[in-house]
């Protein structure tokens, strides 16, 4: 009996990932399926970075395939490759850069900036190529938390070479202004000030920028929201009604601009006692679950109030770096695949594999 490969890949597709219950291929994802004999082998390509999961996904399906009757041998093996999003209409792409994901929040304190900087670390960890924008010119914390000093060298044409932390490249506000002193700009500095960071940086072969934004949903947030490329965007949010009120600002403001939103990141989910472990939810519970369904938005993950996670930034050395087999820093990444599965699950930008159009002026044909 020889084996059918339209049953196979049924079989395939089927393997379920443990984590989200979604499928860990779709057909599509399966770039090959070659069957010899009683032998088979799959190679799957995936549109967004999640190396950390391969071994167990390959050998789930494996499983599946040795399990069929006739198979004696199967063989899964993984390839990544992301491609751009489509963006806002009409905003022209940044050279250097696949796709851009705007973390916001409706007010300050949420811990925008910590969640940024894990997912940002936790993207790059699963094998992608990142960059960290810190746009928050209110509080620019990105140096902190990364343990960054020093200012991006200029070239020869100023633009800025965004410094190298923990394998990702960063560049920050924070960098260009002098800290001690509060910024009182007003608005369209602030944007053109911020326009002007993202495009004058040299960004080298980005997969994923994640842009922390300035916390709140004014005019600043608005137009950055408007003029900048975003293929997605994140709202981070406590489970504070106040702050759950703020943060449906933010999903407005991504609405009005056109800019999907990929999902919630409820953070201070729970305040987990440092003593005995003990998990209460002393801000009330499920208040980003009920905004996810009300809104149609993916809940993305939920993150405890840990004096850890704080420590580590503090430090200089964020969650996903100082404890990469914690519990939080798995929180981070299991948050940070999501929402990069989520983007890849959105429409690719057409125009980056259009070939570019140069008009010149008729000749005269003698
Ligand atoms: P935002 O960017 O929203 O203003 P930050 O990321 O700067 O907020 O976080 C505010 C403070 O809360 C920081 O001291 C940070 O270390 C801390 N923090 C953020 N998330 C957590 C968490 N899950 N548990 C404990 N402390 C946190």
């Amino acid at each position: 009996m020889s084996l059918e490969p339209n049953a196979l890949r049924d079989i395939v597709v089927s393997v379920k990932d443990e984590d989200t219950g979604l499928p860990i291929l779709c057909s599509n994802n399966i770039k090959a399926l070659q069957i010899d004999g009683t032998k088979v082998q799959v190679v799957g390509v995936l549109g967004y970075a999640a190396q950390s999961q391969w071994p167990q996904w390959e050998a789930q399906i494996v499983r599946a395939l040795q399990e069929q009757p006739g198979v004696e041998h199967a063989e899964c093996v993984f390839e990544q490759k992301i491609v751009a999003h489509a963006t806002q209409n009409s905003v022209a792409r940044l050279p250097g850069i696949k796709n851009i994901i705007a973390v916001a929040s409706g007010k300050g304190g949420v811990g925008k900036s910590t969640v940024a900087v894990n997912i940002a670390l936790a993207l790059a960890a699963e094998g992608a190529k990142v960059g960290l924008l810190d746009a928050d010119i209110y509080g620019p914390s990105q140096p902190t938390m990364l343990g960054l000093t020093g200012r991006p060298a200029l070239q020869a044409d100023q633009k800025m070479v965004p410094l190298e932390k923990y394998g990702i490249q960063v560049n920050s506000i924070g960098f260009l202004i002098d800290s001690d002193s509060p910024v009182i700009w007003r608005g369209p500095m602030v944007t053109s000030a911020l326009m002007q960071l993202l495009q004058q940086s040299v960004w080298h072969a980005l997969d994923y920028l994640i842009i922390d934004l300035p916390p709140g949903t004014g005019d600043v947030q608005l137009t950055l929201a408007q003029r900048v490329p975003v293929a997605g965007g994140v709202i981070v949010t406590t489970p504070q009604d106040i702050a759950l009120l703020d943060a449906k600002k933010g999903l407005r403001m991504f609405e009005k601009v056109g800019v999907t939103v990929l999902g919630l990141v409820e953070n201070m989910s729970m305040h987990v006692c440092t003593q005995c472990g003990h998990a209460e939810s002393i801000f009330g519970a499920g208040g980003g679950e009920k905004m996810a369904q009300q809104y149609g938005v993916p809940l993305l993950g939920q993150l405890p109030l840990d004096g850890h996670i704080r420590a580590h930034s503090d430090k200089g050395c964020p969650t996903v770096i100082a404890e990469p087999q914690g519990a939080c820093a798995q929180k981070y990444h299991a948050i940070a695949r999501k929402l990069a599965r989520e983007l890849a699950q959105k429409p690719r930008d057409m125009r980056a594999s259009f070939p570019k159009v140069v008009t010149q002026p008729a000749t005269k044909s003698s």
